[in-house]
């Protein structure tokens, strides 16, 4: 499931609007210590869902809005969309391009949009679930999960397989049905 692109706005260092386009292949993001690298993978675990502000380096989810420096004012809100092309509908969802939005205000209101239109968190998990995708997934692997999944239990481990595999998603369904 290609990714065409990734917006970010006010977004951790990303103050002014940026659009990073992925072409076919492989894309490698280089640059200086502190330039913003690891920034980009956060914001794309943010914008599929991420709940924890620890784990994005920060204390309070607020915190993901740019903060301000010394020639530019704080912004008021952080956006990311990132952009799926769904032409062979690897997403479950009826469009030849999928976006995903998440954005956040300093009030701390928080909105998700799937093609501009206000969605659930829920609804933005549902679609990555079957993909194989999803913030904690091995799609991303940040630094420091390495070690972390090498020293996991065993049945850790089997839901991070079970997730990668894309069966996750009908063993959540078996509970919730069994739950009922
Ligand atoms: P390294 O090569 O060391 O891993 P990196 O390219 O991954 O570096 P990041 O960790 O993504 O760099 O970027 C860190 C920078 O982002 C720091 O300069 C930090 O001040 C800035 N930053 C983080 N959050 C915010 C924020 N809310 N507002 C403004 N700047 C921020
Ligand atoms: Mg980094």
């Amino acid at each position: 499931m290609p990714l065409t692109s990734l917006i970010l706005e006010g977004f951790k260092s990303f103050a002014d609007k940026t659009v990073i386009d992925f072409t076919k292949g492989i894309t490698g993001i280089v640059g200086p210590n502190g330039s913003g690298k690891s920034n980009i993978t956060e914001a794309i675990r943010w914008v599929m869902g991420e709940g924890s502000a620890k784990s994005l380096r920060g204390r309070n989810m607020k915190d993901v809005i740019f903060a301000g420096s010394q020639f530019r004012k704080p912004s008021n809100r952080a956006e990311v969309t990132m952009v799926f092309d769904n032409r062979h509908r690897e997403l479950d969802f009826s469009a030849d391009q999928v976006s995903i939005t998440r954005r956040i205000l300093k009030s701390g209101d928080n909105e998700y949009l799937i093609n501009q239109q206000p969605v659930r968190l829920r609804d933005v998990r549902a679609l990555f679930l079957d993909s194989g995708i999803s913030q904690n997934s091995l799609a991303i692997i940040s630094q420091g999960r390495v070690d972390q999944i090498l020293n996991s239990q065993a049945r850790e481990r089997r839901g991070i397989f079970e997730e990668a595999a894309g069966v996750l998603h009908f063993k959540q369904q078996k509970q919730q049905a069994q739950g009922q």
